[in-house]
């Protein structure tokens, strides 16, 4: 996971946004709002359908991955707070992510909440992943982060993880643990040189980064794994070159 720089909406989307949630609203207090009905036709539309679509596809580079796990090709309008539970949310721009088939399924309307009533969900629009998450490089398992701070796993890593079975989905921890084996094969061949240019291992390691390792790679757990901690010691101008390029 990483995250993920939430485009703007267009005008005319935006209008035809407003439009749908006045109508759902409408709807629902006259005791008579079938949401699918209402999300499968307007899902219809090349607004929908196309522009916003594609506009989410965009925000995800060329290879247009989910952006849960990034693993496989995104296909869909996904709701974050789930729109059979909560309708009045289902044509609020925001509230839109960009997942795969999978995902999709898997989550369902599963939307773990805290006490306060705050989403245990990580929202990859809203804040960077890696807070609440930490990846086992040997399983390539995506796992939840341990709070020093607290001195217990993070809640939302915890439900995160359950919710879409991160450490369950074998082709996913094969995807993440080898992309994790690209990048460091790409910084162990760029140890080999001295001295080490910053700015070409930085765009090498960003081709190579499927999955959104690199912050985790140079900002949080993953910049204590050996080849990393070599470059770190040994080259520091690199290393500050990478880090700041991955941020
Ligand atoms: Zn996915």
């Amino acid at each position: 996971m990483r995250r993920v720089q939430r485009p703007a909406a267009p005008a005319r989307l935006k209008t035809y946004l407003s439009k749908k949630e006045a109508v759902v609203k409408a709807a629902q207090q006259a005791g008579r709002l079938d949401i699918e009905k209402t999300w499968k036709s307007a899902r219809q539309t090349k607004l929908l359908g196309t522009t916003a679509l594609k506009l989410l596809q965009g925000a995800m580079g060329q290879r247009e991955r989910c952006m849960y796990c990034l693993d496989a090709h995104g296909t869909d309008i996904e709701h974050f707070w789930p729109k059979a539970r909560y309708p009045a949310r289902a044509f609020i721009w925001a509230n839109w992510l960009l997942c795969c088939t999978e995902c999709g399924r898997i989550k369902g309307s599963k939307f773990p909440l805290a006490g306060s009533g705050r989403p245990l969900l990580v929202n990859p629009c809203a804040e960077d992943p890696w807070q609440h998450l930490d990846f086992d490089a040997d399983t390539g398992n995506l796992m939840a982060r341990y709070d020093n701070a607290s001195g217990a796993p993070s809640p939302k890593g915890l439900a995160t993880v359950q919710a879409l079975e991160l450490d369950q989905r074998e082709a996913l921890s094969e995807g993440y643990r080898r992309t994790h084996r690209r990048l460091t094969d790409v910084v162990e061949n760029a140890l080999r040189g001295n001295p080490v240019d910053g700015a070409a291992l930085l765009a090498k390691l960003l081709e190579l980064d499927d999955h959104g390792l690199l912050p985790w790679c140079f900002h949080w757990a993953g910049q204590n794994e050996p080849t990393f901690v070599r470059l770190k010691v040994d080259h520091q101008a690199a290393w500050h070159v990478c880090a700041a390029g991955v941020s």
